[in-house]
């Protein structure tokens, strides 16, 4: 029997880290393994935040580190692929008036160290850098996780934040498949792209707040600018959906670059202008999915590993957040309530079904910001006359993203959770109430 219960997580990202912290609330011991030298590494990426997100900031006290670093967005327009703007809408501003704070957009390696800086020391040396998982064991008593460096570690339960390639999932498919062979399980790469993705980081080079799109037919644009750095995003259409996932060169980089370089960002700048200054890029498939089991045993997964969207409407990161809230309060509610702190697998498998079910049920909203992310990705590069019809000429009425927001955006909101053992001072009201 064990005497203490402790979780390995799998993965520094982001959503890793936000489960150090919630664990750290939590009272629940653990050790977090990421793969990379470091947990801050320059990336080009951005990663956009929503008022949901704030509050579970807000409880783990990373908020006010936090909100300094970004950049709200009040500006949106759209543009066709020759400078024509054809819609400036609200968007930005519902959101704020609806809960409480408008979308902020981050550098996403500033994100990565605020979270991490605002772990306690105490917590901070439980993050060991250099630990590529490479096995994982389960016994009656709990797990073992062996790393590439040769390096063990003993837990009671794992968690699997290692993003859209992950190992762990990898691993849990290869224990349950030992088990049955026949049995009905995820395929080795559960997740489909239909779309390829270039994205950089360059010197701020226009008024901080826009948050731009270009659409035409199988590419577009997203453009943001900070305060002082601005980020795009060049969407891609494969000449097939694949789920094989393809790694790109340098060459293949410029080349695509080379095919964007007369597209407008707003209404001055072309990403020709950009290019030479980027600060950093990255090519990558745009996965989209649910991955159909989530859990095994000890084993359970969070973030990209389990679900993956496109970029479009800024929902992976977002998303990721809220499982950490699920599975967390219902975790230490049974934590707590276990006599000797040490719930057995049993208890453990009902803990991660619950998580499980509660995400992919209409409590959340999972399952419609996948398809929503999927649907803007589609509208924005015209994939086809109705998306086309949608996009250029149906959405761009007012009437049309009122209803939007009414029946899709804003329930989608309101119904994200917060830690259910954290007391905090509700700070991010708004027109409309969050359910919990
Ligand atoms: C360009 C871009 C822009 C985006 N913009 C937004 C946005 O605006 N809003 C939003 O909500 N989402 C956005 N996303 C999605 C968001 O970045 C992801 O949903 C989020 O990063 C998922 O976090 P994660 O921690 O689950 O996975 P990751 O961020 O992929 O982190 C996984 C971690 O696990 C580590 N790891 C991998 N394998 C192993 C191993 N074997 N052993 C140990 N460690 C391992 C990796 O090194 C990594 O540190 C964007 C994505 C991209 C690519």
């Amino acid at each position: 029997m064990e005497s203490t219960f402790k979780v390995i997580i799998i993965g520094g990202g982001p959503i890793g880290l936000l489960a150090a912290h919630a664990l750290y609330c939590a009272g629940i011991d653990f050790v977090l393994l990421e793969r990379r030298q470091s947990i801050i590494e320059e990336q080009g990426a951005s990663i956009v935040l929503y008022p949901q997100t704030f509050r579970v900031m807000h409880q783990l006290g990373i908020l006010d580190v936090l909100l300094p670093l970004g950049t709200e967005l009040d500006h949106h327009l759209s543009f066709t692929k020759d400078g024509k703007v054809f819609n400036e809408s609200t968007r930005y501003r519902r959101i704020k008036e609806n809960h409480g704070y408008g979308p902020v957009i981050f550098h996403r390696t500033e994100l990565l160290q605020a979270i991490y800086e605002c772990l306690p020391e105490t917590s901070r040396s439980k993050i060991l850098t250099g630990k590529a998982l490479q096995n994982i064991e389960t016994h009656d008593y709990g797990i073992a996780v062996s790393c590439a460096d040769g390096s063990t570690f003993q837990g009671s339960m794992v968690i699997g934040a290692d993003g859209v390639h992950s190992k762990t999932r990898h691993l849990m498919r290869e224990i349950a498949l030992k088990g049955n062979p026949l049995r009905d399980w995820d395929t080795e790469q559960p997740y489909k792209s239909t779309f390829r993705l270039l994205y950089g980081a360059f010197p701020a080079s226009s008024l901080p707040g826009e948050g731009y799109d270009v659409q035409s037919s199988g590419k577009s644009v997203m453009y943001f600018s900070g305060k002082t750095r601005g980020w795009f995003f060049l969407y891609d259409k494969l000449p097939q959906p694949t789920t094989e996932s393809n790694r790109y060169n340098e060459k293949e980089v410029e080349s695509l670059a080379g095919e964007f370089a007369d597209f407008p960002l707003n209404g001055t700048l072309k990403v020709k202008d950009l290019w030479p200054n980027m600060s950093a890029t990255g090519l990558t498939d745009l996965q989209e999915g649910i991955v159909k089991h989530w859990s095994l045993g000890r084993i359970v997964l969070v973030g990209d590993s389990c679900h993956k969207f496109t970029t479009h409407l800024g929902l992976g990161f977002n998303n990721g957040v809220q499982d950490v809230v699920v599975l967390c309060n219902i975790l230490r509610a049974r934590v707590q309530e276990t006599p000797n702190g040490c719930p057995d697998a049993e208890t453990l498998a009902q803990v991660f079904q619950k998580y499980e079910t509660t995400r992919k049920s209409p409590e959340c909203s999972l399952t419609t910001d996948l398809e929503n992310s999927g649907l803007e990705t589609r509208m924005h590069t015209w994939s086809g006359t109705f998306y086309w019809l949608l996009s250029r000429y149906i959405a761009v009425w007012s009437i049309v993203e009122d209803f939007i927001f009414r029946f899709g955006i804003s329930p989608s909101f309101q119904k994200a959770q917060v830690l259910d053992f954290i007391p905090a001072l509700e700070i991010m009201k708004g027109k409309l109430p969050w359910r919990l």
